[in-house]
């Protein structure tokens, strides 16, 4: 692993458990971090920009990316397909960005067993009764796909156990801190670090 290279790092947790707001925040607050724009074939929600928020594809252009190896990983999640294009992160990383990657379980497991140098972090609900109160709340989906959001929430806390931290968005500030101490000491780490020790001790 090179050191001057930037640190991946992988973000799950179900729909509705904030991390869309989380991830603002900790953009704003380290500007060494980039978010990885996924291409998906679900339709875009009103608001929603291609380009910015996703970049919104057939299915065919999607599996046709798939078949050139260019998504670093994806997975369907509730009828649609969603992946992370390789190019924009190998580059971000190369030019010593730390890169987020905003995905569900199935392409976590994915990045974990493809890039063991990655850190994943898992933002938990306080409850399941939150949850749903947000999904309600933010008045994007409807009742049917809300009520298969949760079934597919549930199932992803079961996967929580398989990351290297857990988060509890309970409240946004503290999430938001927590993460940022994550990411620093992962990049304090010995193995990250001996490049610098070396410099150190040639100065003597
Ligand atoms: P939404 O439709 O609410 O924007 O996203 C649904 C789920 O897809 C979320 O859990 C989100 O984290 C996940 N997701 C977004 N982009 C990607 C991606 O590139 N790969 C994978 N595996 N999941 C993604």
């Amino acid at each position: 692993m090179s050191e001057d290279k930037g640190l991946l790092i992988v973000l799950s947790g179900p729909s509705g458990a904030g991390k869309d707001t989380v991830l603002k925040q900790l953009i704003n607050k380290n500007e060494n971090l980039k978010l990885s724009i996924s291409a998906t074939t679900r339709q875009p929600r009103s608001g929603e920009v291609h380009g910015k928020d996703y970049y919104f594809i057939s299915e065919n252009e999607f599996m046709d990316m798939v078949s050139k190896d260019n998504m670093l990983e994806y997975a369907k999640y509730c009828n649609n397909y969603y992946g992370t294009p390789v190019m924009q992160v190998n580059e971000m990383l190369a030019s010593g960005k730390d890169v987020i990657l905003e995905i569900e379980v199935e392409g976590g497991a994915q990045i974990r067993n493809k890039c063991p140098e990655s850190v994943s972090i898992f933002v938990l609900p306080p409850s399941l009764e939150v949850l749903s109160s947000r999904l309600h709340g933010r008045g994007l989906d409807s009742s049917e796909v809300i009520e298969q959001r949760l079934v597919v929430a549930k199932n992803e806390i079961k996967s929580a156990d398989k990351y290297d931290y857990v988060v509890i968005n309970d409240s946004l500030d503290k999430c938001v801190e927590d993460i940022l101490c994550i990411i620093s000491a992962e990049k304090m780490k010995v193995k990250r670090m001996k490049k610098i020790i070396d410099e150190v001790l040639s100065n003597e």
